[in-house]
């Protein structure tokens, strides 16, 4: 696999669909721009200084390092704290830990987004039961459906009551073909629910939507919102972790399952990663649009093969995640075969579909990544199951992107 011999049908594909979103890259860029610049300001002004970068032990009281972490991640999401730790073992733990953190027996969770990612059904237990979750602990469930693939707003004032406690919003599209959500509609959602209920809380799954735009949730009206490191937000860098930002008093409870009550957030050993951790967030929104680019480049070269995209080429994107249906279990794997091989990390190794903990249907993972597992890095999976759809996201740089792409759109071709 040493060589790339690309397909003169393919040469000039990829010099048509560079031609065409030149403008969407451009948009990405500017994006950028103004992120760089709010993390920049933010390490300013917090004084961040290599004092942070020292490792803690043990409890790791009065680590000077994390407090600040905490500090510059609520800074930059606008939020009144911040929780971020290397010791959330991944997004889903990061987002569970704020929904049992907060939620009391007999308390009515929605979720305003359809039916959650796949994962966020396992922990609320309402779908299929599982032990330990939400449900087992009286946690009561609705979910309001989605229409067209869309939101319904208007719907939103029947749907929540005086009794809803949190209204959860993703961001994301998860595995599904519907668009995520933009800032602005996460807006409009959060006002649907506060004009109904003020005391109801918004929380934003916010996993893969951190810097594709210049604002975030809470700045929108969310009061809660949680993410993981080993995606857009650690910049690649990040070797493991999650964060939640928001209210105060929803962080500390938040924090109070993390740990126990009494300790919150002030015990937790950084064992040698805040480095990382900082000069991943550093680089996140550069590492994003490299990752928004190979995206947009992905929805032209399947657009242009005639396959189904979401979103289309030129849409306006509001995550990292590309959909291309590709119809058929075969093409799957052979594209997560072909991104897996042309990968720096376990090239050599084929991808299968497995019985992943936490999904439902079987799943097929190419990630030939660094950090295991971080879709920040170019990656691809899908749940076998129709329409085959697989969600390729990722990529440290475009070029790497292209090249994965490009070998995978040959071997489907080749077929
Ligand atoms: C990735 C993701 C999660 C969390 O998944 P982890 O693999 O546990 O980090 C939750 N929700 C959405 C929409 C996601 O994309």
């Amino acid at each position: 696999m040493t060589t790339f011999n690309l397909s003169q049908q393919l040469i000039d594909l990829k010099r048509e669909v560079l031609k065409k979103v030149a403008d969407n890259f451009r948009h990405v860029e500017e994006v950028s721009e103004i992120n760089t610049l709010k993390v920049l300001s933010a390490m300013q002004r917090l004084k961040v200084s290599d004092a942070h970068f020292k490792t803690s032990t043990g409890y790791a009281y009065g680590d000077i390092g994390r407090e600040k972490l905490d500090e510059l991640f609520a800074d930059i999401f606008c939020a009144e704290s911040a929780l971020v730790r290397t010791q959330f073992v991944s997004g889903t733990h990061a987002l569970a830990t704020a929904l049992f953190g907060i939620l009391r027996p007999n308390d009515e969770l929605v979720s305003l987004t359809g039916a959650p990612y796949d994962t966020l059904q396992t922990v609320i237990g309402h779908a299929h039961p599982s032990k330990g979750s939400l449900k087992e602990f009286g946690v009561n469930y609705r979910e309001l459906n989605l229409v067209d693939g869309k939101v319904d707003i208007d719907a939103i004032k029947n749907f929540i009551t005086p009794k809803t406690r949190l209204a959860m919003i993703q961001r994301s599209r998860g595995y599904s073909m519907r668009d995520p959500l933009t800032t602005e509609d996460i807006g409009k959602i959060c006002a649907a629910v506060k004009e109904v209920n003020p005391n109801c809380i918004t929380f934003v799954d916010n996993c893969y939507g951190e810097f594709v735009e210049t604002r975030e949730p809470i700045e929108v009206g969310a009061d809660i919102a949680a993410g993981s490191l080993i995606k857009n937000i650690g910049g690649g860098l990040a070797p493991t972790g999650g964060y939640i930002v928001g209210k105060s008093d929803l962080i500390e409870l938040s924090s109070y399952r993390l740990t126990a009550p009494g300790m919150g957030n002030e015990l937790g050993a950084s064992l040698g990663t805040p480095r990382l951790l900082y000069q991943g967030l550093f680089v996140a929104p550069h590492v994003t649009a490299q990752a928004l680019k190979g995206a947009i480049f992905a929805a032209g070269i399947f657009d242009g093969l005639g396959y189904v995209t979401s979103p289309l080429p030129e849409a306006k994107r509001g995550d990292i995640i590309q959909a291309v249906e590709l119809r058929s279990a075969e093409k799957l794997i052979k594209f997560c075969r072909a991104i897996q091989a042309f990968s720096p990390v376990d090239s050599f190794a084929a991808p299968e579909p497995w019985d992943m903990p936490g999904y439902e249907d079987k799943v097929i993972m190419a990630a030939g990544t660094f950090v295991q597992g971080a879709s920040i890095e170019l990656s691809a999976d899908a749940p076998l199951r129709e329409p085959y759809a697989v969600y390729l996201q990722g990529g440290l740089t475009f070029e790497h992107a292209a090249i994965g792409i490009l070998s995978a759109a040959q071997e489907i071709l080749a077929e």
